[in-house]
C-alpha cells in the first residue's frame, strides 16, 4: 500500500488526506499546532456553554470541491443551503433592503433580484446589470494589471453602486479593497458565482461550529480509514535523494523515511521556514501580502435579531451573523481597526449597531470576545496573481497544497480544498499509471 505524509491540518491538508484514504492510499498527517483546523477553528465559551469560531466562515453554492469534501467526511448536514440568493442589507436608521432572487428562471431571476434591490437607484441597478452582461464576453487575460477599482471606473459604475453593491462583494469575497484587488481575480469569481447556474450564487451557512463541521469529522474519517495523525509536530526540513525525490522528513519530534509521497499543505509564510523551501522560494516573498479579518462575538441577554445574518451598508461592520446565544460581527480587510485596543473597537461597534438596529442595546450584552486574525488571507493583487502560476514543486513525489497555490481562486476554503484535491489526484494518477 502506498503511503503519503501530509503536512498541515487545515482544509487543504484534511481534504487531501481524505481523498487519498478514499482511494486506498495510507496517510499520516502532521500538524504543527496543538489543534487541527488551521485558520478555521472553534473556541469554547464556558460561561455560556457555547462553541464559537475564530471567524465566521461562509461558503457558496459554487464551492464544489468543499461540498464534495464535506460529503465524503459525512458533514453536509451541518450546512444550510439557501434555496435562492437572499441577503438582507441593513442601512443606518433601522431600514432593511433585500437582495433576493426567486427560485426559478435563471438567469432572469438574478436580473429581477437586482432590479428589486432598493438600496440603489434604478439607474444604478441598470448599470450593474450592464456590467454583468459585459462579463459574459470578458476575458480575464484582458484585465491583467488593472485593479477592480480601475475596472469599475472603466465600466462607469456610479459611486453609490460601488458603495452599496460592488465594494461589499469585493471585500466580502476577496478580503481586499477594490483599489488593491486584481480585476482578473474578481472577474474569475464573478463568473463562478453568477454565470454557472442558479445554485452557484446561493450562500451556504454553517449551522454548527467549524470544529463539528470539518475538524472532528475529518479526524474520525482519517482514523476510520486506517490513517493516523500527530498534532504539535512541526516539519523543519525535507532531505532529497539523488533522483530529486523527497526521501527523509525531519520534524521537531521524528524522522520519517517510510513514505512514497509528501503533500506540504502549509501557508506560504510557513513554507519559508522549512528547508530547503526557505531558499528555493525566497524571491517570491515580496509578492505575498496578507489582509486581516476582525470578528467581534457578543453574547446577548435577549436576542431579538430576526434574520440569520445581515450585510451592513457603508459601516465599519460588514456583516452580522446571528448564532442565537451570540451574534458575530465581521469586518473584512480590517487594516484600520486591527491594531486598536479591544475596548475602543467594542465602543465603536456598539455605536454602529445602535445606529443600524433599533433593537440593539449595549446593556443587553453579557459577554464579548474579540478575535483578530492578522494574516487571515493573502491579498490577490496583480503581482501575486502573475507570480502564483510559477510556483510549483520540482520534485516528483512532493506536491504543495494550500489556498495560496495556483487554483485561480482567492484565499478561501474552496481554494484550500481544491488545492488539496489537486495534490491528491496527482498522486492517485501516478499510482494508476505506474
Ligand atoms: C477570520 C477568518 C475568516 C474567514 N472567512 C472565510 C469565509 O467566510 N469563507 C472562506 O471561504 N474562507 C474564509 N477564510 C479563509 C479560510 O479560512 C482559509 O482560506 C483556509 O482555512 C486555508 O486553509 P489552508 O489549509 O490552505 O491553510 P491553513 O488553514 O492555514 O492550514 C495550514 C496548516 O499548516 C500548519 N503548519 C504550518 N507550518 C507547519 C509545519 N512546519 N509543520 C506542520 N504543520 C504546519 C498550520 O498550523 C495550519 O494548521 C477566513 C479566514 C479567517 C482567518
Amino acid at each position: 500500500m502506498a503511503k503519503c505524509i501530509v503536512v498541515g491540518g487545515g482544509f487543504a491538508g484534511l481534504s487531501a488526506a481524505s481523498l487519498l484514504l478514499e482511494n486506498g492510499i495510507d496517510v499520516h498527517l502532521i500538524e504543527a499546532s496543538p489543534k487541527i483546523g488551521g485558520r478555521a477553528y472553534s473556541l469554547y465559551n464556558e460561561k455560556f456553554d457555547d462553541e464559537y469560531d475564530n471567524g465566521q466562515h461562509i461558503l457558496m453554492g459554487c464551492y464544489y470541491n468543499t461540498i464534495s469534501f464535506l460529503k465524503r467526511i459525512g458533514s453536509l448536514d451541518y450546512l444550510d443551503f439557501q434555496k435562492s440568493l437572499n441577503i438582507p442589507f441593513a442601512h443606518r436608521g433601522n431600514k432593511i433592503s433585500f437582495l433576493k432572487t426567486t427560485e426559478k428562471h435563471y438567469p432572469f431571476n438574478l436580473l429581477a433580484g437586482l432590479m428589486n434591490y432598493k438600496a440603489i437607484t434604478v439607474h444604478e441597478r441598470l448599470k450593474i446589470i450592464d456590467f454583468l452582461i459585459d462579463l459574459l464576453f470578458c476575458y480575464e487575460e484582458d484585465l491583467e494589471n488593472i485593479t477592480v477599482k480601475e475596472w469599475l471606473n472603466e465600466k462607469k459604475q456610479p459611486g453609490n453602486a460601488i458603495k452599496a453593491f460592488w465594494e461589499i462583494l469585493v471585500v466580502g469575497a476577496l478580503n481586499t479593497k477594490p483599489e488593491k484587488a486584481a480585476a482578473s481575480q474578481f472577474a474569475h469569481i464573478l463568473k463562478k458565482m453568477f454565470l454557472e447556474g442558479d445554485e452557484a450564487s446561493v450562500l451556504v451557512l454553517p449551522n454548527a461550529s467549524l470544529n463539528k463541521i470539518f475538524v472532528e469529522t475529518s479526524l474520525k474519517y482519517i482514523l476510520g480509514k486506517g490513517g493516523s495523525y500527530y498534532v504539535s509536530e512541526k516539519l523543519n526540513e525535507i532531505l532529497f535523494d539523488d533522483k530529486n525525490r523527497a526521501a527523509t522528513i525531519l520534524t521537531d519530534k521524528n524522522s520519517y523515511s517510510d513514505f512514497d509521497f509528501v503533500i506540504v499543505a502549509v501557508p506560504f509564510y510557513s513554507l519559508l521556514k522549512i528547508k530547503p523551501f526557505d531558499e528555493m522560494f525566497k524571491n517570491y516573498k515580496a509578492v505575498f501580502s496578507y489582509s486581516p479579518i476582525l470578528n467581534v462575538h457578543l453574547w446577548l441577554k435577549e436576542n431579538n435579531f430576526s434574520q440569520k445574518f445581515y450585510g451592513l451598508i457603508d459601516s465599519k461592520i460588514h456583516w452580522l451573523f446571528n448564532h442565537k446565544k451570540h451574534i458575530t460581527l465581521v469586518t473584512s480587510a480590517a487594516d484600520n481597526l486591527i491594531d486598536l485596543p479591544n475596548e475602543k473597537i467594542l465602543g465603536m461597534f456598539y455605536s454602529e449597531l445602535e445606529s443600524y438596529f433599533n433593537l440593539f442595546q449595549r446593556e443587553n450584552v453579557v459577554d464579548w470576545k474579540i478575535i483578530k486574525e492578522k494574516r487571515a488571507t493573502f491579498i490577490p493583487n496583480n503581482n501575486f496573481c502573475s507570480v502564483r502560476k510559477k510556483i510549483d514543486s520540482p520534485f516528483s513525489n512532493l506536491f504543495f497544497a494550500g489556498d495560496w497555490t495556483d487554483t485561480g481562486l482567492p484565499s478561501t476554503i474552496e481554494s484550500a480544498v481544491y488545492s488539496g484535491h489537486l495534490a491528491a489526484e496527482k498522486i492517485i494518477s501516478k499510482l494508476v499509471t505506474a
